[in-house]
């Protein structure tokens, strides 16, 4: 017999946050909205309440997690500050970029997987903010979803997948961004390098520290697995088989057989199937199609497709970037 559902969602009213703070602050896990995806929050300072964390999605416990704070006099508490850090924070933050930090010796190393540097972010969801500054605690959070899966970007998302294992979720909308925050290596302020593609760009850190930044390269990750312990090559992955293709045409809706799906980035013209799907319905609506993606993922993956035909976003910008990685893991090959 399956286990019950057993969490409830509550509706971000100054009642239920003070309810949820207390939660937290008592060691208790609660799934909250960010503006990037939902978290599974709890106390970062907590080593207990964060192995519950690791539990609950039965992620490894080489995969750290990110501290999230509502000041950067918190971050200071946790993570050693240097001036490259406060350059971008002050430009950045609240908002998707985590940064990678030596650590402070109040960070149990449950957190970092062991590591001694740590992430760290502000996030800008109002809810969420409002949960660190009544817990009165940095939350550490990761995606609130079984680990390997599709992330989460509505409270009915993170019930599909987490509803058995927690109790407590605050439904804080539909996330606004959809993807998951870039992520800067700033351990060596003169080494700065990126992690993982988000929302923000690498040419806009750039500008902000005037210096170069190292690109994110999917490839050669190996190299990097030691920094970053949770860059897996299979993430963010649908049940159903997934290819992707530069793009995708009209030959391809013709061959594809009517149990298989086309995920298209842009609504295409001209073209109509029970099978075809779309991000967006904005041409070079990029930021649309980030906010959907894993939705439509999801979506699909609940369908009873046989197979997910997919393509790449076009354009080098960040969000274009940020959906092609997400695209990348979500279609490669279980090892
Ligand atoms: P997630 O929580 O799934 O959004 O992903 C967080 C990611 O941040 C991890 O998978 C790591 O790649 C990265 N990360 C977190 N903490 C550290 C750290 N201390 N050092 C390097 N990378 C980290
Ligand atoms: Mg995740």
């Amino acid at each position: 017999m399956k286990p019950a559902v057993t969490a409830r969602i509550y509706r971000p009213t100054p009642r239920n946050l003070a309810l949820l703070a207390r939660v937290l602050a008592q060691g208790g896990l609660v799934a909250a909205p960010t503006e990037t995806v939902y978290g599974l929050a709890a106390d970062a300072l907590n080593a207990k309440a964060c192995r519950a964390i690791f539990r609950a999605k039965g992620r490894p416990a080489d995969d750290p997690l990110i501290v999230h704070v509502d000041s950067v006099t918190q971050a200071g508490e946790i993570a050693e500050l240097n001036d490259a850090a406060r350059k971008v924070a002050r430009a950045f933050w609240p908002g998707p970029l985590t940064l990678i930090l030596p650590k402070r010796p109040a960070v149990p190393a449950i957190v970092t997987s062991g590591l001694p540097s740590v992430a760290v972010r502000m996030p800008a969801h109002r809810a969420f903010r409002e949960l660190i500054r009544r817990s009165g605690r940095p939350l550490a959070a990761p995606s609130a979803n079984p680990f390997g899966y599709v992330s989460p970007t509505t409270a009915d998302h993170v019930r599909d997948g987490l509803g058995q294992r927690i109790q407590y979720i605050l439904d804080g909308g539909f996330a606004k961004i959809g993807v998951e925050s870039t992520i800067l290596d700033l351990r060596d302020p003169n080494k700065p390098a990126l992690l993982r593609p988000g929302a923000i760009s690498r040419e806009e850190l750039e500008r902000v520290l005037g210096r170069k930044v190292a690109a994110y390269r999917h490839k050669v990750r190996p190299a990097t697995a030691a920094v970053a312990p949770g860059m897996l090559e299979r993430h963010y992955s649908p049940r159903t088989p997934m290819t992707l293709t530069r793009k995708l045409t009209r030959n391809h809706v013709q061959q594809a057989g009517t149990n298989e799906a086309l995920l298209f980035v842009q609504r295409p013209t001209g073209l109509v199937g029970k099978n075809v799907f779309w991000l967006s319905d904005e041409p070079d609506g990029l930021n649309q199609a980030a906010h959907r993606l894993f939705r439509q993922l999801r979506f699909l993956d609940n369908g009873k497709w046989s197979h997910i035909h997919a393509e790449f976003a076009s354009g080098s910008g960040a969000l274009a970037r940020a959906i092609n990685d997400r695209l990348a893991r979500a279609a490669a090959k279980r090892k």
